[in-house]
């Protein structure tokens, strides 16, 4: 069993690194707020007062962190701390599962590289409830070696784990994935309220459709209007799953990409400027599915 250090301790975090324990791994835990710190602790991980006290005798450090200023930070270092690749020992790999941009993955992968230590970029789909579970999809981004040996932790959390490339690769696959998911979750909220505004049962139309040629994810598994399936956002008043200010933060990644070597996503661009006026209106916290509001008429019919 290996001496995992986890860092980040959030939503996703937190469920990632109670599995690693329950796997039989020696974790220690860190992360700015003291009480997502002690809940790991009462589940028997041990606590150090900075990242770089837990990672000094790590094999492997595992992060889970909002975004990619953090993890430059953690890694490279700030003002006030020394990054993680001047403090770990040889042979120690790092893994980091936050969703952020693939500079930033591949800067922190540079740099491990110049100090002779191997970085992966792993970030993750299957929500809250996934991490959870323990059925996470990982998408890996690194060398051959290093993913290697990361698929030996990341077995613990998760079930599908991908090798999309070399250094970075993981994060292009992930806002691919999520600029597409978006796409779908918006054009399906949208097809169903046209349905509805012509009198169809939501729950009759979604049925349909799933069988049919417009068949997707979204109706299969995330229904966005409210009633038509059990245990999902939608009918738990968009509480709980994917925060709308996640889904802005990932489609503002996929816009950078797409800046970037100039590609043509236009159907990205129109999901994020809905998704962004959707924040804007108040929903910044709740699930993405309640994009859904923004088409249907509603009580206002
Ligand atoms: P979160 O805000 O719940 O957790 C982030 C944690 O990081 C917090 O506990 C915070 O205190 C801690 N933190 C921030 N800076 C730190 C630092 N310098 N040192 C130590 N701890 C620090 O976020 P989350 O929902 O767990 O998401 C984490 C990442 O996973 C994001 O990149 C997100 O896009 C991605 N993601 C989230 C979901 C989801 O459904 N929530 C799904 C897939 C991917």
């Amino acid at each position: 069993m290996a001496k995992i250090a986890f860092i980040g301790l959030g939503n996703m975090g937190g469920p990632m690194a109670a599995n690693l324990l329950k796997a039989g791994h020696s974790v220690s835990v860190f992360d700015l707020n003291p009480a997502a710190v002690e809940s790991l602790k009462a589940q028997g991980a041990g606590r150090g007062d900075t990242a770089q006290a837990i990672a000094a005798d790590a094999d492997f450090v595992v992060s889970m962190l909002p975004a990619g200023k953090h993890v430059r930070g953690l890694y490279l270092g700030t003002d006030t701390a020394k990054g993680l690749i001047e403090v770990v020992k040889a042979g120690c790999l790092l893994i980091d599962c936050s969703t952020i941009d693939a500079g930033s993955a591949r800067t922190v992968a540079d740099a491990a590289a110049a100090k002779g230590l191997e970085f992966i970029d792993a970030p993750v789909s299957g929500g809250t409830a996934g991490a959870a579970a323990g059925t996470l999809t990982f998408i890996c981004g690194g060398t051959d070696a290093a993913f290697e040996k990361a698929r030996t932790v990341l077995a613990n959390m998760g079930v599908n784990i991908f090798h999309a490339g070399g250094p970075g690769a993981g994060q292009v696959a992930k806002i691919c994935n999520n600029m597409l998911l978006s796409v779908l979750m918006v054009g399906t909220s949208e097809a169903l309220s046209l349905g509805i505004d012509h009198g169809l049962d939501p729950k009759v139309l979604s049925d349909i459709m799933k069988v049919s040629s417009g068949g997707n994810w979204t109706l299969e598994k995330y229904n966005p209007c409210p009633g038509v399936m059990e245990n999902v956002p939608s009918s738990k008043g968009y509480q709980g799953g994917f925060m709308v200010d996640l889904m802005v933060k990932d489609l503002g990644l996929s816009q950078e990409a797409a800046l970037g070597s100039q590609s043509s996503t236009p159907m990205g661009a129109l999901a994020r400027s809905l998704y962004v006026s959707h924040a804007r209106a108040g929903n910044g916290t709740r699930d993405f599915s309640s994009i859904f509001e923004h088409f249907a008429k509603g009580d206002k019919a």
